[in-house]
């Protein structure tokens, strides 16, 4: 059985967060105070979560990415992820971590078959990681990005890009592309950031980010990807590495979206610009059988959004975008 959405897409990608809690403070994502993180009995327990895993490995999906907040601080992650793994039929299974507590882990990881690795690196400043993430953890998270190097994970750098705040760095994060066998991508900055005083700039669409690479790298040879990928990829001469570029504010590859998320809140979303329209732990609880679950799982990804725009469109007026990424799982 592959599970398909109303416009035949297949879907095969579970974004799964896992906490809304964060030892970070990253300004496009949160508010400095931070969120009003759940109690814990409001977060889908690990044995929910595997069972909701299975259920979706069952429809089809292959890949689960674990995220949230930050996946490593929710107590017992590697018990899980242990768990999830001994699932033959997924495909792959990856984590998106800010690298603060990533390090110890590694090792395990590996042994789960968990190779490959998104780290949340918006500079190459330490200062500028203070002001960007209200923390002062720069040196565990680059302890962490060469140890993965070194473990020979492999590595994809996110990183916001953001009107005055690390723009003049792109051309510094795109040197760790030239220097290590790592993806640096490079995402438009989205407005989920939990509150109402920052506005997403503009300024840093996927063209001027691509237009200001090529000022110092010439023309980026393009590079294939896949149909389903959100990034567009490059390479250049002498790189050891590559550059993505994600279109996640203009929306360019909701064409071909194979992904749905389930919240740390419990709820699932069809887009990520969309509201929630599944309320998984609800269902769960009120002990629906797998068939009844997987039922109610088809009909909501049978009215998906087209794409983001859409999907947006239909939140209304009156549930503006504006939670934080934190608890939408980015
Ligand atoms: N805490 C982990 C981390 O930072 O890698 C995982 C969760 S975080 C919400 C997942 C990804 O979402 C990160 O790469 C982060 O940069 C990205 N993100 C968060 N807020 C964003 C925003 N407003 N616009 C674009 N990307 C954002
Ligand atoms: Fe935390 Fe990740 Fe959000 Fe930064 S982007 S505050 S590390 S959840």
């Amino acid at each position: 059985m592959q599970l398909k959405d109303n416009f035949n897409r297949s879907i095969k990608y579970l974004r799964l967060s896992v906490t809304d809690r964060c030892n970070l403070r990253c300004f496009y994502c949160m508010p400095e105070e931070g969120i009003r993180f759940l109690p814990k009995d409001q977060l889908l327990s690990y044995e929910e979560l595997i069972r909701i895993s299975k259920l979706l490995v069952d429809m089809g999906v292959d890949k689960i990415r674990i995220t949230g907040g930050e996946p490593f601080v929710r107590k017992d992650l590697v018990y899980f992820l242990e768990s999830l793994a001994t699932n033959e039929r997924l495909r792959k299974l990856s984590i998106t971590t800010n690298g603060i507590l990533t390090k110890p882990f590694l090792p395990r990881l590996k042994e789960l078959g968990i190779d490959q690795i998104n780290l949340s690196l918006d500079t190459v400043s330490e200062k500028n990681f203070k002001k960007i993430t209200r923390r002062d953890d720069f040196k565990k998270v680059m302890d962490t990005f060469y140890q993965l190097l070194a473990d020979e994970f492999k590595v994809k750098i996110n990183a916001v890009i953001m009107e005055g705040i690390n723009d003049h760095e792109i051309l510094d994060l795109a040197g760790l592309a030239a220097k290590y066998p790592v993806s640096v991508r490079f995402i438009e900055e989205m407005p989920f950031n939990g509150s109402d005083s920052h506005r997403a700039s503009l300024k840093w669409g996927h063209t001027a980010i691509l237009n200001h690479l090529q000022s110092k790298y010439g023309k980026l040879r393009k590079l294939s990807s896949q149909a389903n990928s959100t990034s567009e990829n490059y390479s250049f001469d002498g790189a050891l590495g590559s550059l993505g570029i994600i279109a996640a504010f203009s929306r360019t590859f909701c064409g071909t979206c194979d992904r749905i998320r389930i919240t740390s809140t419990g709820e699932m979303r069809t887009c990520l610009y969309g509201h929630n329209v599944l309320n998984i732990k609800q269902i769960l609880r009120e002990g629906h059988s797998d068939a009844s679950v997987q039922k109610r799982i088809s009909d909501v990804v049978q009215k998906r959004a087209g794409d983001g725009f859409e999907a947006e469109k239909l939140r209304g007026k009156l549930n503006p975008i504006g939670e934080s990424m934190s608890v939408i799982g980015g």
